[in-house]
């Protein structure tokens, strides 16, 4: 088992330090707690933030985007990304300071529903690259410099990608062979290994 599935250990010890109830696991176990789905509290001026720009979001979408049309020829256009960029909605959960919208939790989940009620693969586009893309980890890990750098360009300007599977490894994540080592000099990582499937990459 340990061969096969060596990130298994590393996931049990995060299922024994989960912080709060999970509703999922309710729901697995037939018995959700209804009451973690309430939404937390909200001010009023949170909840007109949403609003306004759910107001601009739909406008484009009705006057930029053809979903029937992404289905069809199984592509996003050009011209629908570079609305949707231009309008921040790549960067709702970089705060204001890095070039991003600075949405709380719920106008970004709000945001996301109204795309998805108009193009379901749309919506997926712009949530990825702000859940698995550079970033969250930069905001919670990178230091001032690479702040700076790279959240105005992934808020504004470029979509970023995720470079996680590997031949060898897809679902056991703990089992990645690719390394990232300080060169001589200490001044550049050196990253080998070989990966594949990066949206957006
Ligand atoms: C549309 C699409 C976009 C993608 N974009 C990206 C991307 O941007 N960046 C990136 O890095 N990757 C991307 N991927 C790859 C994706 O992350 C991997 O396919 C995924 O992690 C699964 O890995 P795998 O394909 O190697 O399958 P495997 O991990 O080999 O799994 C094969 C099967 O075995 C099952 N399985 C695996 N382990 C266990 C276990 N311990 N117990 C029971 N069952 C198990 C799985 O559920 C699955 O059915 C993308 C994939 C798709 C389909």
């Amino acid at each position: 088992m340990s061969q096969l599935f060596k990130g298994m250990e590393q996931i049990e010890e995060a299922r024994q330090e989960m912080a709060g109830e999970s509703f999922m696991a309710g729901l697995f176990l037939g018995n959700p707690d209804l009451n973690l789905l309430f939404p937390p509290d909200e001010s009023d001026e949170e909840k007109q933030i949403g609003k306004e720009y759910c107001q601009k979001i739909e406008e484009f979408l009705k006057q930029q985007v053809d979903p029937d049309d992404i289905e069809r020829i199984a592509k996003i256009p050009e011209h629908v990304l570079k609305g949707l960029l231009e309008l921040g909605a790549f960067g709702m959960k970089i705060p204001k300071e890095y070039g991003g919208l600075g949405f709380s939790y719920t106008n970004y989940g709000r945001v996301l529903m109204l795309i998805a009620s108009w193009s379901n693969i749309l919506a997926l586009t712009v949530a990825v690259p702000q859940s698995i893309g550079i970033a969250m980890p930069i905001l919670l890990f990178g230091n001032e410099k690479q702040k700076k750098a790279f959240l105005p360009r992934v808020a504004r300007k470029e979509i970023s990608a995720f470079a996680l599977t590997e031949p060898d490894t897809g679902s056991d994540a703990a089992n990645i062979q690719t390394n990232a080592v300080l060169n001589a000099l200490g001044t550049h990582f050196v990253v080998n290994g070989e990966k594949l499937w990066c949206t957006n990459g």
